[in-house]
């Protein structure tokens, strides 16, 4: 059956990660916006240069730039059984519009809670591969080689918006327009929480637990 799986939480909740894990395990597309819009811009697309300034400025993109990309994504064949989303919808605009498009698909939310402290030593460690998206941390998790990316030997690279000051940005971003989204969606299709700052194994089952409704 169709189902559409979101991913929430702040930045550096390990989002990327488990959703990345996620996708794998409930064979759906793993649907990053923040990865479509990185795409965006090492190609130099015009999308790419019009959300440029907002990312490193810790600010969001506007609704219409991110809806427009987000929909041309998921109406390729790959999602006609539906997607995992990670990083979408990260304002209640957003969340309208995708549910105006849903109509009648089922949607599961799974929202990692990690604390502020936490998230700022996860997130200055963070590496990102350059050609496949996998996630390493210089600490918790170091690539076998350093600055190579154990999944496809591509170039591991700090994001230009992890630096700290960005980070701050970032997480008032999430305060001020994401959190509301939570709120948004316990009060409709429910909200599944898990505990974000565990061993990455534990918090995947909760995550496959939450997408079983078992949680
Ligand atoms: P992420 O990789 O999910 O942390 O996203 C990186 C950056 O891309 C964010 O800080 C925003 O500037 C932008 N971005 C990604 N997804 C969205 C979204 N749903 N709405 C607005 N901006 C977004």
């Amino acid at each position: 059956m169709r189902r559409v799986v979101i991913m929430m939480g702040p930045p550096g909740a390990g989002k990327g990660t488990q959703a990345t894990r996620l996708s794998r395990e409930l064979s759906l597309p793993h649907v990053s916006t923040g990865d479509l819009f990185r795409e965006n811009l090492a190609q130099g697309t015009a999308l790419g240069e019009k959300a440029r300034g907002y990312m490193d400025d810790g600010k969001l993109v506007p609704d219409d730039l991110v809806v427009d990309m987000l929909f041309d994504r998921v109406a390729r064949p790959d999602c006609a059984e539906g997607y995992l989303l990670d990083g979408f919808p990260r304002t209640v605009a957003q969340a309208e519009c995708l549910e105006q498009r849903l109509t009648g698909t089922p949607v599961t939310v799974v929202l990692l809670e990690v604390p502020d402290d936490a998230i700022v030593a996860r997130i200055s460690g963070r590496l990102l591969c350059r050609d496949c998206d996998h996630i390493a941390h210089r600490e918790f998790s170091p690539p076998a080689r350093e600055g190579v990316c154990d999944d496809c030997g591509g170039e591991l690279y700090q994001r230009d918006d992890d630096r700290a000051e960005v980070v701050e940005k970032r997480l008032a971003a999430y305060r001020e327009e994401t959190a509301p989204v939570v709120a948004w969606y316990r009060e409709r299709d429910g909200v599944c929480s898990v505990d974000g700052n565990r061993d990455p194994d534990d918090v995947f089952a909760d995550c496959v637990a939450c997408t079983q409704g078992a949680a």
